[in-house]
């Protein structure tokens, strides 16, 4: 049974063992399933791409869903998706990826 192949990180091309890719940065869990990236690469990509969080100032990493804030300035700010950090006023949420928000999509208040 050696036709199932390890997926490939898409950083550094090695074949990763572990699936999901699981790190603890600055206290909060990461397990990345897709994009299939190894661990030191996924450390890189922590320390490369993390943003603050508008609320508590830790650092969010990348691949993880975010509340967004619109600040003043119409710039939007991100905050981690926790019952602390997420206010009442944000009425969006996204994704976190390498440095940019992506599937950016407003919650319909109800
Ligand atoms: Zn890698
Ligand atoms: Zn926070």
């Amino acid at each position: 049974m050696d036709s199932i192949k390890n997926p490939k990180c898409v950083e550094c091309g090695k074949e990763t063992v572990e699936r999901p890719t699981s790190l603890e940065y600055h206290g909060q869990e990461i397990h990345l399933f897709d994009p299939v990236v190894c661990r030191p690469c996924l450390l890189e990509l922590c320390e490369k791409f993390s943003a603050p969080c508008a609320n508590c100032d830790e650092p969010i990493p990348p691949f993880s869903m975010v509340g967004v804030l619109k600040a003043d300035g119409g710039e939007k700010q991100i905050v981690h998706m926790t019952e602390r950090c997420q206010t009442v006023g944000s009425a969006f949420h996204g994704y976190w990826g390498k440095g940019e928000l992506r599937k950016f999509l407003e919650i319909e208040a109800c």
